[in-house]
């Protein structure tokens, strides 16, 4: 019985997130408080990323050589949350034995390693969380501010990069179901089991939502934003992208390993696996329906008959393998993709012909080794400064979609190679050269979307 009380409790649960942009200001964190406030019958986890840009500046106080810049960086960073305590009415000192910490650490002014550069980072959390907590307890709402690590978020030490521990969701879900107030928790931000601090990776809040939002098994994890959800596209690039109302979380998957910048990959995953809804919500526009991610895209299919949304990676390299024996070798394919295992770079598009392999990669670190080792198999083409441009939704692989995308484009004078359809249809994607990437955006959504 208590087995099914614990379900019934989490599955009432939703765990919200913030990002930088949502708490960028005292009036934005007031406008959060008011949101949470708002869901207490939901029994909300909340999950707070850094104040907008304050990431950036902790690295480059932890980098800076000089005293007295460093001192000035440290400065700057006070001034801003100060500021925003004042601007809040909360207690002058609120924040003073966090900037006294911070104080400390940058007082040594050595090279940091990459654990000491973990340990400057996660005061941008640890702040906003008090911000916010505070904010709350202002508002007559039982809430306190928790750094991850309090409540299980236990990993491994690859810092800057750190995964939680196998053993860290069932922590996790255990020490959040024994809380009495609102959890105000730090995203991005661990400790390993000796207790160092860790990073789970730039945009990493998104990521420790899910990893709670699937400890918990909550009824949805909500990633609160500045925009309506996940567009059609990126908004700054076309103005007339519109929020898409449902995606599955292949197709979500798809649009942020190719460069939409919305929800961080990793988010997917924890989330899919334990079959934990996502919505992208709007913190400027609570009451719009935003964007659902669900876990089936075969079921999705069923009733989405379009393309739904686009986006772009830009900085991409083509290699181009041509050799007559890729004609009947199907050893060649596997020792291709050897070649690349073996020198640690990962290939985002494959397409194959009669001649020869097309691949494109976006870490060009090995490229020198790796064209030597491919030359063995065959002639090689390199080619730099390429995009890939993905397209998601129920239709991408319908009957003259394809057709109609490279009448478009090539009306447009813009060049396509490397054509690939995900398996299952879940996305088109083909690359351009880089200096085409927005124009064949701009067009494609103007054709398949805001027609
Ligand atoms: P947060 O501060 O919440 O973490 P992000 O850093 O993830 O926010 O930035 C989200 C931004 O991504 C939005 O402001 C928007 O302009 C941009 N963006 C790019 N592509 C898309 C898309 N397909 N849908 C929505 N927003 C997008
Ligand atoms: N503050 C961290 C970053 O800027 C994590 C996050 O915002 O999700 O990368
Ligand atoms: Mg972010």
């Amino acid at each position: 019985h208590t087995k099914i009380l614990v379900w019934w409790y989490t599955f009432c649960m939703i765990v919200m997130k913030f990002g930088g942009t949502s708490v960028g200001s005292a009036e934005r964190i007031e406008a959060v408080a008011k949101i949470v406030k708002d869901r207490l019958d939901k029994k909300p986890v909340v999950v707070v990323s850094a104040v907008a840009g304050t990431t950036n500046s902790l690295i480059k106080l932890a980098n800076e050589a000089n005293k007295v810049a460093r001192e000035q960086l440290y400065e700057a960073l006070v001034a801003k949350h100060e500021a925003i305590v004042q601007g809040l009415g909360l207690p002058a000192e609120l924040l003073d034995a966090e900037f006294e910490q911070l104080h400390e650490l940058s007082s040594s002014g050595k090279k940091p390693s990459k654990k000491t550069i973990d340990s400057f980072v996660s005061f941008g959390e640890r702040l906003c969380a008090i911000l916010l907590a505070s904010t709350l307890v202002k508002m007559d709402v039982n809430a306190k501010a928790y750094p991850a690590w309090d409540l299980g978020m236990i990993t491994d030490d690859a810092h800057g990069a750190a995964e939680p521990l196998p053993t860290s969701p069932a922590l996790i879900s255990e020490k959040i179901l024994a809380l009495k107030a609102v959890p105000i928790i730090t995203g991005y931000i661990g400790k390993t089991q000796k207790g160092e601090i860790t990073t789970l990776g730039r945009g990493g809040s998104d990521y420790t939502a899910a990893i709670i939002g699937a400890a918990l098994k909550a009824e949805a994890i909500q990633i609160w934003k500045e925009v309506d959800g996940i567009l059609t596209t990126d908004p700054r690039l076309v103005p007339e992208a519109r929020v898409v109302s449902e995606l599955a979380f292949e197709e979500a998957s798809e649009l942020a390993y190719f460069g939409a910048k919305v929800l961080h990959p990793k988010t997917i995953l924890p989330a899919m696996k334990a079959g934990v809804p996502v919505q992208v919500l709007n913190t400027f526009n609570p009451a719009g329906t935003g964007t659902t991610i669900v876990s089936s895209f075969t079921e999705r299919k069923e009733k989405s008959h379009s393309v739904e949304a686009m986006t772009f990676k830009k900085g991409v390299t083509a290699i181009h393998v041509n050799s007559p024996e890729f004609f009947d070798g199907s050893g060649l394919m596997a020792q291709l993709f050897k070649i690349f295992e073996k020198h640690k770079t990962s290939i985002d598009v494959v397409s194959t012909s009669v001649a020869g392999v097309s691949v494109t990669i976006d870490n060009v670190e090995h490229l020198e080794a790796l064209t030597d080792a491919l030359a063995e198999l065959g002639t090689v083409t390199i080619e730099a400064n390429k995009a890939v441009v993905c397209i998601v939704g129920g239709s991408v692989n319908a009957a003259g979609i394809a057709g109609k995308l490279f009448t478009v484009l090539g009306e447009n004078n813009i060049a396509v190679e490397l054509i690939s359809q995900a398996s299952g249809g879940v996305s088109l994607t083909f690359v351009v050269a880089e200096s085409d990437a927005e124009s064949a955006l701009k067009v494609l959504h103007k054709s398949f979307i805001a027609s």
